[in-house]
């Protein structure tokens, strides 16, 4: 199909091939194609090469006006023909061809970005484009390795949020696998992440990074655990700890969960039902004071009359709330004198759920202030998690913890994905 203006090749836009054939078949558009180079030079001993023969080769093109495209490319093989060179026949290189894929270089990019950044399955994205999960996976490693390992991508970072997330759910092989995630919390992107949440991998994956980015990390935040402060150091030990607000208001509320479970066990002598007192304001008990409304208010007033004899629940609500209360002030000496009051009062309460939240809070003491004192949290983190879920969602269940983390880093890593095009806009030619 040699039109002699080229108007085949204007439409295929791979430079330096003519194309032969176009053909329409049920199911793909197939376009066949030659290498139009005449001349090369021997790669080992630069002399002139000679033409030997044609290869044909299969590939999967973008789609041809919405129809999938199977480019049939009938690449050439030279011949060295000087003697005693090592180099007898090679096949050429074309470009917008890989080597061994069998994707175009621009059909790769896209697997890549639907996969990557629009978080679609690997799997749905193969299936679009005719080829293998395999296949479709290579491409992804391919096209997006070089985005995640371009050092651009993550930068200087001021703020480093660090959180576990559950990487696999509990199955009757294995327990629950987390994952560790790092976050900028500046820029809001997921950095890094690693499989398991020990302190001896935090302290391995700082021990990767280079001092001078070690040195720009100014504040880490941190849930209350103590594998993470320990992994810390010593190469993030000069950064400022940071104990996140959402995790330090969980420790009351997971606080005043157990009491009001241990009170209804004792009262009741059953786990909570439907019915019981105490079971039905296990909501309201968890909200915050302030937005609890009259009814709210005496509908858990009322569970508590009934549910709590002791008024130990009672109590364990008083204390979240205290907690909580730390947070409701943006001045460090507000929340200092707060944060003590608290910590007084719970350390000499007769529950002892309370009695040891008063301890783990004078532990993080400093590290809970710290949040007034520079205003970071990791907030970000929270929204980092989701992605990483989004990301498990499509992948439906990962075997592969590399796989796992390509995609999460093409999805909330910050990755500078090629410009798309942007052409011209047409406008209607509709009468007004
Ligand atoms: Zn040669």
């Amino acid at each position: 199909m040699d039109d002699g203006i080229g108007l085949a090749e204007k439409m295929l836009g791979l430079p330096g091939m003519r194309v032969l054939e176009v053909q329409d078949v049920p199911g793909e558009v197939v376009v066949r194609a030659e290498s139009v180079r005449t001349k090369a030079t021997c790669p080992s001993c630069r002399r002139r090469a000679e033409a030997h023969d044609r290869v044909e080769v299969h590939l999967r093109d973008l789609h041809c006006f919405g129809r999938p495209t199977r480019l049939v490319l009938a690449k050439r093989r030279w011949r060295c023909r000087t003697k005693g060179c090592v180099k007898k026949t090679w096949t050429e290189k074309l470009s917008g061809i890989a080597p061994r894929q069998v994707l175009t270089v621009r059909a790769g990019a896209e697997v890549t970005r639907q996969v990557g950044q629009l978080c679609r399955s690997v799997s749905s994205v193969a299936a679009e484009y005719g080829v293998g999960w395999d296949t479709a996976w290579a491409a992804v490693e391919l096209h997006g390795r070089p985005l995640v390992d371009d050092p651009r991508r993550v930068g200087n970072v001021r703020a480093l949020g660090v959180d576990e997330h559950t990487y696999l759910s509990a199955k009757p092989k294995h327990p629950t696998v987390y994952a560790t995630g790092l976050v900028d919390l500046d820029r809001r992107i997921m950095i890094d992440l690693f499989e398991g949440k020990s302190a001896a991998k935090l302290r391995r994956w700082t021990a990767d990074r280079s001092p001078r980015w070690r040195k720009g990390v100014r504040v880490v935040a941190l849930d209350l655990t103590e594998t993470y402060r320990s992994g810390l150091s010593p190469h993030l030990a000069h950064a400022r700890r940071v104990a996140d607000p959402f995790h330090v208001t969980r420790v009351a509320n997971r606080m005043l969960d157990q009491v009001r479970r241990r009170v209804q066990n004792e009262t009741l002598g059953h786990r909570g039902r439907k019915a019981d007192p105490l079971f039905r304001i296990r909501k309201l008990l968890l909200r915050a004071d302030e937005h609890l409304d009259e009814v709210g208010r005496d509908k858990m007033l009322a569970g508590l009359r009934f549910g709590d004899p002791h008024d130990e629940v009672l109590g364990a609500w008083l204390a979240k709330e205290a907690v909580r209360s730390v947070y409701l002030t943006d001045d460090v000496d507000e929340a200092t004198v707060l944060l003590d009051n608290a910590i007084e009062a719970c350390a000499h309460d007769e529950v002892p759920e309370i009695r040891t939240m008063a301890h783990t809070l004078s532990r993080w003491h400093n590290e809970i202030l710290n949040h007034h004192r520079t205003g970071s949290s990791n907030g970000p983190t929270e929204g980092m998690n989701f992605c990483a879920k989004q990301v498990k969602r499509s992948g439906r269940g990962f075997t592969n913890f590399e796989h796992y983390r390509l995609r999460v880093l093409l999805h909330a890593g910050g990755v500078t994905w090629p410009r798309p095009i942007q052409p011209p806009p047409i406008s209607s030619t509709r009468p007004h």
